[in-house]
Order: C-alpha cells, then sequence, then structure tokens
C-alpha cells in the first residue's frame, strides 16, 4: 500500500505566465492593478498574517505604504486568473529592524517580527516555521518566493566583475552593469537517501537539529557527478557504507535557500557504521517496529523528520511498502 502523496512545495497549482516576463509595460500594470496579491519578504522572513490559529499568507494592497518601502523584485505568476501574484523585498527600518541580520545556520529562526506599518498580528516569520501550518497553496507560493528572494539577496553585485546587478526579466535574470554577465535563478541539487538493510533503514542527525530528531542522510550534488554516484559517495563520507543498488524514487523543491532535494532508496552492502562526526552528530540503523512505535508514541524522545518532507516521505513509503 503507497502512503498518501503529500509532499509540500509543488508548483503546479501557480501559473507562472513565464512569456508575459520580458513584457516589462504590462507586469507594470499588473503590478499597478489592486487585484495585485503583494507578498513581502525582509530578511529571508515572509510576512504572514497570525490573527487567526492558522496562519496565512499577508499580502499587502498596492497603495499600502509599506510598500513604498518595498522594492518589487519579482513577478511569481498568477494564482487566479486577475490575481497576479507580486514579490518584494523590504530593506530593515528604524528602530526595531535596524540592525537585525540574518540567522544563518539555525535550524529555525523561532523570532516573528512585527513592523511599524503594520498590525501586531502581522509578522514576519520563519518560513520553516510554518511548514505544517500553511495550506498547499500557501507553502508553494512561499517555497518559490523565498528561493527567488534568497538568490536575489546573494547576487546584489556581478560574480566576475564586482559591479551591481540589474533585475531583468521580472526578476528572473540579473545582468551586471558592467560587463553585463547574465545570471539565472539558481537551483542546488541535494540527494536524500533512504538506505535500508534487512528490515532496517539508516537515520542520521545533525548537530543543528531539534533534540531527538532523526532524518534521512542527505548532501550536495558535486559537479559533474551523476545522481547514483552523489549517493554512493555521500553514504559512504558519512557512514563508511558502500550501497548494492540505488534507485530514484522522487524530488521536491526545498527553499532553504534553494535546493532540490533527490529522493533515492538504496541498500547497504553491509551494517557496520564509520560515522564521520564532522558530518553527523549520530546515525544508527532503525528497525521497523522502533519505527512504527515512533509514529505511534508522541512521547518518545526520538522523533523522525517532518510531514510534508521528501524524507518523511521516503521513510513512511518504506514502512508501508512492505505492510
Ligand atoms: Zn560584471
Amino acid at each position: 500500500m503507497r502512503p498518501k502523496f503529500n509532499l509540500t512545495f509543488s508548483t503546479d497549482k501557480i501559473d507562472k505566465a513565464s512569456h508575459i516576463r520580458k513584457d516589462k509595460n504590462k507586469i507594470d500594470l499588473l503590478a499597478s492593478n489592486s487585484k495585485s496579491l503583494n507578498l513581502i519578504v525582509w530578511q529571508g522572513k515572509i510576512l504572514l498574517d497570525w490573527q487567526n490559529e492558522s496562519p496565512k499568507i499577508c499580502y499587502i494592497p498596492v497603495d499600502h505604504k509599506l510598500l513604498q518601502k518595498a522594492k518589487r523584485i519579482a513577478f511569481l505568476g498568477f494564482i487566479e486568473a486577475l490575481s497576479p501574484i507580486f514579490l518584494y523585498a523590504l530593506p530593515n527600518w528604524e528602530n526595531e529592524g535596524k540592525n537585525y541580520d540574518k540567522k544563518l545556520g539555525k535550524f529555525v529562526d523561532n523570532e516573528k517580527v512585527t513592523h511599524p506599518y503594520l498590525p501586531l498580528e502581522n509578522r514576519f516569520t520563519d518560513l520553516k516555521k510554518v511548514l505544517i501550518n500553511l495550506s498547499s497553496k500557501e507553502l508553494s507560493i512561499c517555497g518559490m518566493a523565498k528561493s527567488l528572494f534568497e538568490w536575489h539577496d546573494n547576487n546584489k553585485h556581478c560574480s566576475r566583475c564586482g559591479d551591481i546587478n540589474k533585475v531583468f526579466d521580472s526578476g528572473w535574470e540579473l545582468s551586471c552593469s558592467k560587463c553585463k554577465n547574465k545570471v539565472f535563478p539558481r537551483t542546488d541539487p541535494v540527494v536524500i537517501m533512504l538506505i535500508e538493510r534487512k528490515d532496517s533503514i539508516l537515520l542520521g542527525r545533525s548537530s543543528v537539529w531539534p533534540k531527538g530528531m532523526y532524518s534521512c542522510l542527505a548532501g550536495f550534488l558535486e559537479p559533474g557527478e551523476r545522481i547514483e554516484d552523489a549517493v554512493r559517495r555521500e553514504t559512504f563520507e558519512e557512514v563508511g557504507i558502500k550501497l548494492r543498488s540505488v534507485e530514484y524514487v522522487t524530488n521536491q523543491a526545498w527553499p532553504f535557500p534553494h535546493s532540490l532535494m533527490i529522493g533515492c532508496r538504496a541498500t547497504a552492502e553491509s551494517s557496520h557504521l564509520q560515522i564521520d562526526y564532522s558530518e553527523l552528530e549520530a546515525a544508527r540503523w532503525f528497525r521497523k517496529k522502533e519505527l512504527i512505535s515512533l509514529q505511534e508514541n508522541n512521547n518518545f524522545s526520538l522523533k523522525l523528520a517532518r510531514k510534508g518532507t521528501i524524507a518523511n516521505y521516503l521513510i513512511e513509503e518504506w514502512i508501508k511498502r512492505s505492510e
């Protein structure tokens, strides 16, 4: 029996309307329309409305004074035929936001920040904090917005000559003012693998993860490398295990900051682990019975990767597959 497929960050319900990106007049007209949905990101956090129990994206009307302070960086597409979505980046502001520095390397940033032009329930929030609270459509929009924002934020200057990059193609292309070098939104491929042997799977944890959390091993593809080779290399580097077979399962966009998680399944040749503690805090084999008990018992001291993530999907799919 296959589990319900519930991976987040699929953009199949969004019409990205890429054919109009180059039409600056049309895009400007859409942006000035009162129906435009204006999503604002500040320091990588998305403006959400927390007035109800479940947060929602807080779209800011086109005539709101906050939008005058923000810079429009991209046209994301349409969610309804007449509702264009635009991505705005807000710079730091006086007082509260003045000296704020983006939290780098943290698993989740719990600080929800208000702005003086907005009611208290509107707060800039780390997307990782609301992975199970937002609707799948809103997660898709936020995922795309967050990835694109991070790409713009990290590419203000030309990587070739250091001059200022200018925005083209409604935010989907940057070009250097001086040497004309062009760059396009980047996606970093990451392999994530469920490694099985007999009735167990291998899970590990990083020291920056929440206490007790275990997940599938993962790592970035290196230049010139195939997916299967990256799975074998990363597994051997992290736990010293050779793999017998590797097969692709599924993938997931992962906007932290702009990755594509490539989910694979592999069979281990042996079970003895030689853990690289500079990469992992711990890794061990989990038997199926133990994982089922983890799923059923919320008070258990161990936690698996969260629902909606590809790691959770791979683990649940393995448990269900042989039931
Ligand atoms: Zn340049």
